[in-house]
Parts: C-alpha cells; sequence; structure tokens
C-alpha cells in the first residue's frame, strides 16, 4: 500500500502564502537550486538548539547561562550572513537572549514538568498525515498539556496571534490525539522580549480547525501544480524562486 503524503504547519504555511512557492519548494526539483540561505533560520536554528540543551537534562545538557553561551558559540550556524560584522552583531543578541531567558526560567518556581523537546509528533487525518515539530511541551500540576513554541524574531505576542496561528493550532491537534482527555493550551514565547502569550485550545473550535485543515489539505495535495500560472503578489520581490517564475511566459512580474 502507497505511503500516505504527509503536510506539515510550514508546508501548508508556505502553500497559503504561496501556491508557486510551495511548488518550488515541495513539487518541482528546481527550486532548490534558487533556495537561498537565511540568517534568521540560522540564527533561530542556534538558539533552539540552546534551548533545547537547556530543558533537556541528558548528556548534552547545559545548566548555566555560561554554559549556554559557550553552546551557543560551539553550536553557532553562520549560512546567510552578509558579513562578519552582521553576524558577530547576532551573536550578540544571542548570547543575551540565552542569558535572559534562562535566568528568568531559574527565577521562577517549578510548576510543570517538560515531557517532549523538539519532538515530531504525527496525526492520520484521513487523506494525509499531518507532520509538526514542537519546540517543547510542559504537563501541569493539573493535568493541562502547554505547548510551548519560542520565536526568535519577535518582540511582542499576544494570546491572540497563539489562537490564529497555524502551526499552534496544527500542534494542539496533535496533542490533542495523544492527551485526549487533558485540557490543552498553547504559547508562543517572544525571545527577544523574554514574553510570553498563552491561548487554552478547546475541543469543539479544534474539531473545526480539523475540519478546515482536511479540506485545505486535499486542496493542496490535489493541486496541478504542473500547469499552474504564477501569480504576482507582494512577497515576490523578497522572494528567491522570482527567476523561476519570471520564466513563465504569462507571469506579470510587480517590478
Ligand atoms: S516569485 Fe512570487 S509568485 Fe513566484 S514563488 Fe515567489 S512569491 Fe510566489
Amino acid at each position: 500500500m502507497p505511503r500516505k503524503p504527509t503536510l506539515s504547519p510550514s508546508k501548508i504555511t508556505t502553500y497559503l502564502a504561496c501556491p508557486d512557492k510551495y511548488k518550488w519548494t515541495y513539487v518541482d526539483d528546481r527550486g532548490k537550486w534558487y533556495l537561498r540561505s537565511k540568517s534568521y533560520y540560522s540564527f533561530g536554528s542556534t538558539l533552539h538548539g540552546v534551548l533545547q540543551r537547556f530543558h533537556d537534562s541528558g548528556e548534552k545538557g547545559v545548566t548555566t547561562t555560561l554554559e549556554a553561551v559557550a553552546a551557543l558559540e560551539e553550536s553557532w550556524i553562520d549560512a546567510g550572513y552578509t558579513s562578519q560584522e552582521e553576524m558577530m552583531q547576532a551573536m550578540a543578541e544571542g548570547k543575551a537572549i540565552v542569558e535572559s531567558y534562562i535566568e528568568t526560567f531559574r527565577a521562577q518556581p517549578v510548576t510543570a514538568e517538560t515531557i517532549y523537546i523538539e519532538k515530531t509528533l504525527r496525526r492520520d487525518l484521513g487523506p494525509f498525515v499531518l507532520l509538526g515539530r514542537v519546540d517543547r511541551v510542559d504537563q501541569h500540576k493539573d493535568g493541562t498539556i502547554e505547548i510551548v513554541d519560542y520565536k526568535s524574531g519577535r518582540q511582542t505576542v499576544a494570546a491572540e496571534d497563539v489562537a490564529t496561528d497555524l502551526a499552534m493550532n496544527c500542534y494542539a491537534l496533535l496533542l490533542q490525539e495523544k492527551h485526549p482527555d487533558a485540557n490543552l493550551s498553547a504559547s508562543i514565547f517572544a525571545l527577544r522580549s523574554n514574553t510570553k502569550a498563552t491561548f487554552p485550545f478547546v475541543p469543539k473550535d479544534l474539531d473545526s480547525f480539523k475540519n478546515d485543515l482536511v479540506v485545505l489539505g486535499e486542496e493542496i495535495l490535489h493541486r496541478d501544480f504542473a500547469g499552474m500560472v504564477p501569480v504576482a503578489k507582494e512577497l515576490c520581490p523578497h522572494c528567491d524562486f522570482l527567476p523561476l517564475c519570471k520564466k513563465h511566459p504569462d507571469f506579470v512580474s510587480s517590478d
């Protein structure tokens, strides 16, 4: 039996931003020659790795701000920076962020147990399997399961942002299957300001999200990407795939 197709929050978000971008990223191999490294992805991956080691008490775990700064230096990803100066500035910001995060975390009372760190979860939704990698999941003393997502580029965050974030809704669906009787909440942690916003999900809203997601997933999986005419949009001037889209005779560039 053929394996079911998979969709993830990144795939779905890419499709919603631009179906052509989805095609070049996930369907048509020619896209890979145009993809460029982005410093903000490198920065986010480095920070995620350090915070993973802080919350994971395993062999490579870090427990102090000094160890965290050392871990950041040793695991620093330098792809995508345009100059040494830009990279050094980002590294200084990264160090300040992990120091502040760890100091704040350690100053708070422990009210929850971390049950997953950087874990890939899956849920069969019928036409496809939903995959998602959660940064961290905590279980509180009252049984509430809290999904925690780190955003390395954000300064501010509100509960409304969590409620409307596609990835957070996907993560809640994934956790719902594993912990069907638990109350579920999700938090986005804005690392640059060391602030967090939380939203409690309710089963009725998650059911409705699941139905919408299945309809959207079927649209993605049945789309005729080969015959699609790229449609110019605001994203185009900053998109790696613009040279590819411009090759299409019916593409009307906005520049
Ligand atoms: S150049 Fe524009 S139309 Fe083409 S993939 Fe990028 S955003 Fe989409």
